[in-house]
């Protein structure tokens, strides 16, 4: 499975998916349809299928353009209004590419239908806007103790699942990362690594649940109250 970053907007990734055996490719929370036709196109690939994990439309402003221009099959959170879905996905349900299987688990939090796909097999893990490196989505819709639940479970993966999450927000949640935890030597040496990348123009995505575990402030709360304590301090925060 070949996962590819395609940069859209000010800071969001779509992901391209490949499954060089069966020569399936599907796309994960397509915002915008031009910049991923145009990335299949240079790589010769089909796109049969949209994934998307939340509502917001910087996720699925391109699915009617897509199955437009492909007929790709849209999948997406039953508990939400979705453009163009065919698909419902629940907690327990799965996608499929290929012969690999992305079993559906729900996080809410960011959205209250907002659902994750994980392929165990492969260690990978799309996440939309609820886990990010060094931090997580805002609470737009759900409650603290939903969202804390949600990344719970995410963290609890094994450590070396691969974090696909769909924004480049790594500096930002950094330096809030650093301030939260002022005395955590793995955020102060990721925080150095993440501006020295983000300087060389390199993207810092995908992330690690391990590195989540040791760096991620929100992942790190002990419990509910200071998860919800965090995230209103990250939501006034400004570096
Ligand atoms: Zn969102």
């Amino acid at each position: 499975m070949e996962i590819v970053a395609v940069p859209a907007f000010s800071d969001n990734y779509i992901w391209l998916v490949h499954d060089d055996e069966s020569g399936e490719t599907a796309v994960v929370d397509p915002g915008d349809a031009a910049p991923v036709l145009t990335e299949a196109e240079r790589r010769g690939w089909t796109i049969g299928q949209v994934w998307n994990t939340h509502w917001h439309p910087d996720h699925t402003g391109g699915n009617l353009a897509l199955k437009q221009a492909t007929g790709a099959r849209i999948s997406g959170p039953a508990r939400e209004s979705i453009a163009g879905r065919d698909v419902a996905l629940e907690e327990g349900g799965e996608v499929r590419i290929g012969r690999h299987v992305g079993r559906v688990i729900e996080v809410p939090g960011h959205t209250l239908g907002h659902i994750a796909l994980i392929f165990d097999e492969e260690r990978v893990a799309f996440v939309g806007d609820t886990l990010f490196a060094m931090g997580c989505g805002r609470l737009y819709e759900g409650t603290p103790e939903q969202m804390y639940r949600s990344l719970q479970r995410l963290s609890q993966l094994p450590g070396d699942t691969r974090v696909y999450c769909a924004h480049e927000y790594t500096l930002s949640n950094a330096l809030f990362a650093a301030h939260a935890e002022p005395d955590n030597g793995a955020i102060a040496d990721r925080l150095e690594l993440v501006k020295s990348m983000r300087d060389a123009g390199q993207i810092t995505v995908p992330t690690t649940v391990s590195q989540e575990r040791e760096t991620n402030p929100f992942v790190r709360s002990t419990n509910e109250q200071e998860f919800a304590r965090r995230r209103a301090a990250k939501d006034s925060f400004r570096s």
